[in-house]
C-alpha cells in the first residue's frame, strides 16, 4: 500500500513541477509563504496533466471582508464551478446517461499545491472536495490540519487523500 501511495506521488510530481513553473506561485515573492488564511497565502488546484483548474490567493480586501476566504477555499471555489458548469450544460433529461464514476465531482482525481500547510478549516475543505493529494512546503507548526491534526487520514470520514510535504530544491 505504501509503494502504491509513493508510486502515485512520484507519477504526479511532472504535472506539479509544469504547474509551478507556469503559474503565477512561482512569481509571487515572498507572500506566498504566509498561510492559507494570511494576505498571500494560496493554493492552486491541478490535474494529473497538470492543467490548472483552481487558483486562490488571499487578499487584503478579501479578509477584510470574510475571513473565511482562504486561499484553499478559494481556489475549491473556483473548481466548484467548473463542477456547476458542466452539469448546466448537459441537457436535464440527460442525466441518466451520466456515468457519475467519470463525471466531474469537485476535487476528486485533482491535486493541490499550498506553499504552506493548509489549517484545520481548508484541510476539511479538500477533504469533503475529495482532493487525492495535497503537496505542501512548509509545515504548519503544531496547527497544520494534516501535521498536526491528520485530517487527511481520518477513517471516520468517507474520503481520504495524501498529503506529502515536500522540498522544491530536491525537486530541480
Ligand atoms: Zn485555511
Amino acid at each position: 500500500m505504501q509503494r502504491l501511495k509513493e508510486e502515485k506521488v512520484r507519477s504526479i510530481l511532472p504535472a506539479l513541477t509544469k504547474v509551478l513553473q507556469d503559474s503565477r506561485l512561482i512569481h509571487l515573492g515572498g507572500d506566498h509563504r504566509s498561510g492559507c488564511r494570511a494576505v498571500g497565502g494560496s493554493c492552486v488546484i491541478f490535474g494529473e496533466h497538470g492543467k490548472i483548474e483552481g487558483f486562490g490567493e488571499v487578499s487584503d480586501e478579501m479578509l477584510s471582508s470574510n475571513p473565511l476566504k482562504h486561499g484553499v477555499m478559494e481556489a475549491i471555489a473556483r473548481v466548484a464551478e467548473s463542477t456547476v458548469a458542466f452539469y448546466q450544460a448537459i441537457p436535464q433529461e440527460d442525466y441518466g446517461q451520466l456515468d457519475l464514476t467519470t463525471c466531474p465531482y469537485l476535487c476528486r482525481n485533482l491535486f493541490a499545491f499550498c506553499w504552506m500547510e493548509p489549517c484545520v478549516m481548508c484541510t476539511m475543505a479538500l477533504n469533503h472536495s475529495r482532493i487525492e493529494i495535497l503537496f505542501f512546503v512548509d509545515a504548519q507548526a503544531g496547527d497544520g490540519g494534516c501535521s498536526a491534526h491528520s485530517l487527511h487520514g481520518l477513517r471516520a470520514l468517507n474520503h481520504d487523500f495524501l498529503a506529502v510535504q515536500i522540498n522544491l530544491d530536491e525537486m530541480t
